[in-house]
């Protein structure tokens, strides 16, 4: 039993996290990199137990993946039961009940009252992959259509999709074709105002792709309804609803990608849901499989029947093991009232942080949904400049003092928050205490 509290024993890193991380540089790439040096040694609902026996606030769920709690009982038990049955056997070789049934519950969370069908992959990034593969099959066309400050994965076909260079695609070209990028409806940063973004971003996406791509051509508009990695950006209220209208019209399939803000992130269950659109497919991962690596596309299932027989799979996607672990990480959010949950860390943290700003001008903005919230560094000279260097030494400071929190954005200056759904709200209360302690420390 880890108790739901911060408690540190040592320094952070402490000493035996120290000699992790020199045993690291001997044998992992130094391309993998980024986030703290406080090594792990156990979790469990809203904090982790590191190896020199500290427990700290998890603020960020390994990017917004453990949203039902580190170790959430009835994953365990699931995973566990699973486990001793059997581990592997491939859908597509010797097939079992709980890809069906994961399927099946899939359908009927997820938004859009028509016939749905899924298909089951191991990663956020092959969920992408795969549904610009469903809608190139059904619309017989190769285009596709993306974002200024989108984050999409680091597979080839993903990492053209993504805006962000460095590190995501430094070095790493060629890229794949055929990937037109449109700017954002990025409010904060709206040239004319926020109150013009979603017209004027929408007429500029409507130019931009008659001109550049046309409309023919266009097999699928894929868009992160809460941009992740991008910094946490809310699109201006209306234009996902423009934009779902305009494939509509041109024959354009509608992709939403879900991997970071589904599963009850955002106080819906997802976050389409906020803006009353609903995607022709939509990708999901993270939160999905309650630990375990499991990633799906679910859709209209004339789009989703659509590719050739055999042409979707994949050797380990929708394993057993972590179908069981999504079938249970479900039933928990169910259970539990996770967007219900949601909500109320958001009213928290979103109180909070508004008191932070008014305190701290170098917070020009607090922005987010439920417990999918950030906060935009800036110069407080009234430039907006993105400030990284504050935005790196705040975090740092937070991780110091035992709460894991992550940073964002394409200028790097967002730091976002991610806690368990699970968190106590004392634990959230103490983790703003602990941000605004590091801001005093920094600014001070
Ligand atoms: C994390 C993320 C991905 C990629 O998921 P992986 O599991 O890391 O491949 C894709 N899209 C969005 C919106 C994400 O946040």
């Amino acid at each position: 039993m880890i108790t739901q509290q911060r408690k540190l024993v040592t320094e952070l890193p402490g000493p035996i996290s120290k000699s992790l991380a020199q045993r690291r540089v001997a044998a992992v790439s130094s391309a993998v990199s980024g986030g703290s040096d406080i090594y792990v040694a156990g979790a469990e609902g809203a904090i982790l137990l590191d190896v020199d026996g500290n427990q700290i606030i998890d603020f960020g769920s390994g990017i917004g993946v453990t949203s039902v709690g580190h170790s959430d009982p009835r994953v365990v038990a699931a995973v566990t039961e699973q486990a001793a049955s059997f581990g592997h056997t491939c859908f597509m070789v010797n097939p079992y009940e709980n890809y069906i049934e994961l399927c099946e519950k899939i359908a009927e969370v997820t938004p859009g009252d028509f016939d749905k069908r899924s298909v089951l992959l191991n990663s956020g990034a092959e969920a992408v992959e795969n549904a610009v593969k469903i809608a190139r099959a059904y619309t017989g066309r190769q285009a596709v259509v993306v974002f200024d400050h989108a984050y999409h994965g680091r597979t080839n076909l993903t990492m053209a999709m993504t805006a962000k260079v460095s590190p995501y695609k430094d070095g790493f070209g060629p890229f794949a074709p055929e990937i037109y990028r449109v700017g954002m409806a990025y409010p904060y940063r709206w040239p004319t105002g926020p109150e013009n973004c979603a017209e004027e971003a929408f007429a500029d996406f409507v130019g931009q792709v008659h001109i550049q791509v046309g409309e023919q051509h266009v097999a699928a508009v894929v868009l992160e309804p809460i941009q992740g990695e991008g910094g946490f950006i809310v699109p201006a209220p209306g234009f996902l609803a423009k934009l779902v209208e305009w494939c509509h019209a041109n024959g354009v399939v509608f992709i939403a990608d879900e991997v970071q803000s589904g599963f009850c992130r955002t106080g819906a269950w997802f976050a389409v849901e906020h803006e009353g659109i609903v995607p022709d497919l939509i990708t999901t991962a993270k939160a999905l499989g309650g630990g375990l690596p499991i990633a799906a596309v679910t859709g209209r299932a004339e789009i989703m029947n659509a590719p050739v027989p055999g042409g979707l799979g994949g050797t380990f996607g929708g394993n057993p093991l972590s179908c069981a672990a999504a079938l249970a990480a479900i039933e928990t959010m169910e259970a539990e009232d996770l967007p219900g949950k949601a909500r109320r860390i958001g009213e928290v943290l979103s109180a909070r942080l508004t008191a932070l700003a008014t305190q701290f001008p170098q917070i020009g903005e607090v922005r987010g949904r439920g417990a999918m919230m950030a906060i935009e560094i800036i110069v407080p000279d009234g430039s907006k400049a993105p400030d990284a260097a504050l935005t790196k030494a705040v975090v740092a400071a937070c991780i110091r003092r035992g709460v894991a929190m992550l940073s964002c954005g394409s200028f790097g200056n967002v730091i976002r928050m991610l806690p368990p759904l699970v968190s106590d709200i004392s634990l959230i209360e103490d983790a703003m205490d602990v941000l605004a302690e590091a801001f005093a420390e920094v600014l001070g």
